[in-house]
């Protein structure tokens, strides 16, 4: 084994961080794989060229990785997050498996790779690694195909020895994957997963609100972040940023209208969900989205974790006081920045008492101190303004917000030990803390996913791709259950077809 081959041993040796880990890590798991912390106890790791000499040709930007999300300071967690999804979407270009199918040169074939990927599980890297790339058997370029990783053009020119730290990286991915159960494979097995199954767990995002209308409201280019071109921000993603609403709320108060719904209308996914409580079988939906159709739908509070918050209350950014979400719906529709009564109120009683009272700053800083504690600040740059109220802001999670406790309290302390089944719908997984879920769940239960396109992070037991209304409305028809909803189409006929090549991945379309 030359020093390259030991280089690649070693990191392929950092494996899994199954459950110890914490479900806090923002640090999405693609990333953290494959990089050897331990002789680094800084807790950012470095994908620097420089740590990899194994590889200096190979320029992979350096992620700062913040181990301390969850904490209750305020920091960027969530945008740490995205960034790095999306600085490894772009530095390690994925294959989707049905890539491998259609016989592009170089690459392997589905079988191979499933063949690979066995191989790998079954004898572990080290010997893996001598039975392939030592034993010249194939190359480590047409290797990381079969762990769905697309060889990049930058290394096309390169030898061949240039592919072996993204084959380093691919091979711990693949290991911390969950294996998929080779026992469920058709749409009538995830049809008698459903019907025996008695404690499951739903996972939600924007997908299943999509066909009210709703945009799809983290997808950056798509969806709601495409109607803010005319809000001249640095990055869409401001509109939800705590220290830009501090600023200036009236950002956020000009698209907030788009998040809510004018009537309080469901999808029939939504009251698929609902059949399943209605039935004793959910155990809790977890969702991504913010627009709170689960508690129209009739999900109850206590089977409901919605992780990134949502419209069902507000609060004053200032003094905390809280009113339902409907409260400012009318101050939403008119795109005004709604003000917090409680505020109001006490302003114009210190008014009487005190009338000329020095206006806080609020130049955005972060500033725990009370508005009205009292006392008189000194920074306001010596001008005395009339006070303001607080502004109301939803109780969705914003950057810079920690997610709400119940999320982890839930999961690990109620659900772990109970469900029997995971079902996943409208979402590609891919934002925390949602995304996390699924790794943190025993392997062994079935997890079945629900949404347009597949997707290659996760080995689930079945796909059922398309439209989610249409899917769960089959899935229903098949289990012999009443799935009513106004949006189902009477006499509505959809047709089920296994993608070629995959036993487990099925498409629904309408035909009728
Ligand atoms: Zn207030």
């Amino acid at each position: 084994m030359d020093a390259n081959m030991r280089a690649l041993g070693a990191s392929s040796k950092l494996v899994l961080k199954g459950e110890h880990q914490s479900i806090h890590q923002t640090a999405s798991n693609v990333v953290e794989m494959g990089f050897d912390s331990s002789s680094d106890n800084s807790d950012a790791f470095n994908l620097n060229a420089a740590a990899h000499p194994i590889n200096s040709a190979v320029e992979i930007p350096t992620i700062h990785v913040s181990d301390d999300a969850g904490s209750q300071d305020g920091s960027d967690e969530d945008g740490d997050e995205w960034a790095i999804e999306s600085i490894f979407e772009d530095s390690f270009p994925e294959m989707e498996d049905n890539h491998l199918y259609d016989g592009t040169p170089n690459t392997c074939t589905y079988e191979e790779a499933m063949q690979y990927r066995q191989e790998l599980r079954d004898v572990g890297p080290e010997v893996f690694i001598q039975r392939t790339i030592d034993a010249k058997t194939i190359t480590a370029k047409k290797l990381l195909t079969a762990f769905g990783m697309k060889p990049p053009e930058y290394l096309e020119m390169c030898d061949d020895d240039a592919y072996y730290s993204l084959l380093s990286l691919a091979i711990s991915r693949e290991l911390s994957k969950r294996v998929k159960l080779p026992a469920y494979n058709s749409v009538d097995d995830a049809v008698e997963l459903i019907k025996k199954s008695s404690n499951i767990i739903v996972l939600t995002g924007a997908g299943i609100s999509t066909s009210l209308g709703i945009p799809d409201f983290r997808s950056a280019g798509t969806g709601l972040y495409s109607k803010l071109a005319h809000l001249d921000l640095n990055d869409p993603q401001e509109v939800f940023d705590i220290s830009k609403f501090r600023e200036n709320p009236k950002i956020f108060y000009s698209v907030a209208r788009d998040l809510i719904t004018d009537e309080p209308r469901t999808t029939p996914t939504h009251a698929f969900i609902a059949l399943l409580q209605q039935k004793g079988k959910l155990l809790t939906n977890y969702s991504q989205n913010i627009d709170n159709i689960e508690a129209t739908a009739g999900i109850l509070p206590e089977k409901l974790v919605q992780c990134h918050g949502s419209f069902a209350t507000a609060s004053c950014i200032e003094c905390r006081y809280q009113v339902p979400g409907t409260t400012i719906y009318p101050s939403i529709r008119a795109e005004k920045i709604p003000q917090c009564p409680r505020c109001i109120e006490r302003l114009q009683t210190s008014k009487t008492s005190h009338p000329m009272k020095r206006k806080r700053s609020s130049n955005g800083q972060k500033k725990k101190k009370k508005r009205f504690d009292g006392v008189s600040d000194s920074d306001s740059e010596g001008t005395y303004d009339i006070p303001e109220p607080g502004v109301m802001k939803p109780d969705i999670t914003f950057f810079g917000e920690p997610l709400p406790d119940r999320f982890s309290d839930r999961l690990t302390n109620h659900d772990k030990d109970k469900v029997d089944l995971v079902i996943v719908i409208g979402t590609s997984l891919k934002v925390a803390p949602v995304s996390e879920v699924v790794p943190f769940l025993p392997p062994h239960i079935p997890q079945m996913y629900i949404s347009r396109e597949p997707v290659s992070h996760v080995n689930f037991d079945v796909d059922m791709l398309g439209d989610c209304d249409v899917v769960v409305a089959e899935l229903c028809e098949r289990a012999g259950w009443e799935l009513k909803h106004e949006m189902i189409p009477k006499d509505q006929k959809i047709e089920v077809e296994t993608v070629e090549g995959f036993r487990s991945r099925h498409r629904f379309t309408v035909v009728k």
